[in-house]
């Protein structure tokens, strides 16, 4: 695969290991482990396995391999473990290179199962972790110590959309030795440029948009090859997070079609933005890719798009939210974002409700509030279903 090809044409052929069969589409090996020709190769393979010698699929398996390397290929990382789910991938980036008496400085918006790791399980280990309010460079400044490990934040918060600036925290990070592990999922892989930016390690919930079709869980960790092969890798293949052989084959045809797919959603999202700005009915849109958006030109920067998610405002809060979410037509009521189907949710209620009132107060998580991950259906359909909607609030 030459390097000078764009994505599309690498996200449909890159990573492919084919049978002597000659298969067109890749093939799903569903299997457990690997047979050797002799005594002899298996010690071998035992000591030291090389590139696609595998022994057990914990440990590695062609259809995730092709998955991994198409992935790299799209982020532009050196290498990638792929992981059963979004959170394994969190939790092995993080568990895998922290040691009691480390120090993490994180945003304290986070995605709830993001948020119990760090306030719940790395303490227990005797990791001390710091939160900061992720948009305020000057709160990151102060939390960083001698003894900070790695710092970790969500590249575009869930639900409000925040961004942090990525390489001023990069280089405060950098200063103390820390690395920096991001959680990408709303800024997608499509129009990441988290790597460039000089981000140590990127995780995904391929769950999101590399699925893209509401099917399967999966994850991913990008970032150096010593750190992914000699870090990540043993990490997972002893706690057993590996990604199903089926699962990554479901991610692998996901990638032929993402940067489509993205960008239509994206392309509707700015329009459906567009459109709830002119409600009365809504306080405030925050799409980044408003010109009205208070970090529009950070967002500029620092991504290539504005993803695929708006979040609205009621001003008449809970009751409007609720009545508005029940006359819709097209778009579902459900909690996944990345899917070809539109999915409003009422974060409040379902995603957030764990959060005390204080922590939503504080993470302007209001009982007016509406995060709609924007589908392929027809724009002009979509709008008109919001349209409608609002009319008979
Ligand atoms: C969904 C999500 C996760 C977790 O992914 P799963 O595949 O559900 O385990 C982590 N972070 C963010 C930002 C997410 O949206």
């Amino acid at each position: 695969m030459k390097s000078s090809y764009q994505n599309q044409t690498k996200m449909v052929h890159g990573g492919v290991r084919r049978s002597y069969f000659g298969e067109v589409s890749e093939a799903i090996f569903m299997t457990q482990s690997y047979i050797y020709d002799t005594a002899e190769n298996a010690e071998i393979r035992f000591q030291n396995s090389g590139e696609d010698e595998f022994i057990y699929s914990r440990y590695g398996n062609p259809t995730v391999a092709m998955f991994e390397d198409r992935m790299a290929l799209l982020e532009g990382a050196e290498d990638c473990f792929a992981t059963a789910s979004g959170m394994a991938a969190v939790n092995g980036a993080l568990a895998s290179c922290l040691t009691a008496g480390d120090h993490v400085v994180a945003s304290k918006a986070l995605f709830g199962s993001c948020l119990y790791i760090l306030e719940q399980i790395l303490p227990k280990f005797g990791v001390e972790v710091t939160f900061v309010d992720g948009p305020d460079v000057t709160s990151w400044k102060r939390a960083f110590k001698a003894n900070t490990k790695v710092c970790f934040f969500e590249s575009m918060s869930n639900p409000n959309l925040e961004l942090v600036d990525i390489p001023k925290v990069v280089e405060i990070a950098h200063s103390y030795g820390a690395l920096v592990v991001v959680d990408n999922v709303f800024t997608t892989p499509v129009f990441s440029n988290a790597i460039e930016l000089g981000v140590d390690v990127v995780v995904y919930s391929a769950t999101k948009h590399i699925d893209g079709q509401g099917r399967a869980l999966g994850g991913v960790v990008l970032g150096k090859k010593d750190f992914i092969r000699n870090t990540v890798e043993p990490y997972m293949k002893h706690t057993g997070s590996s990604m199903s052989p089926f699962n990554a084959w479901i991610m692998l045809k996901g990638l032929e079609t993402i940067e489509l797919r993205v960008k239509a959603q994206a392309k509707s999202a700015f329009k459906i933005s567009q459109f709830l700005e002119t409600s009365s009915e809504i306080k405030k849109v925050i799409y980044p890719g408003l010109q009205s958006n208070s970090q529009h030109e950070l967002a500029k920067q620092i991504t290539s798009g504005f993803g695929t998610v708006t979040t609205f405002e009621f001003i008449k809060g809970k009751k409007a939210a609720f009545k508005f979410l029940n006359n819709l037509d097209i778009i579902i009521l459900s909690n996944n974002l990345g899917d070809a189907k539109s999915i409003a949710t009422h974060p409040a209620t379902t995603t957030h409700q764990r959060l005390s009132e204080k922590q939503k107060e504080d993470l302007l998580i209001g009982d007016g509030l509406i995060r709609l991950s924007v589908g392929l259906e027809d724009t002009d359909d979509l709008i008109n279903d919001v349209s409608s909607a609002l009319t008979t609030l």
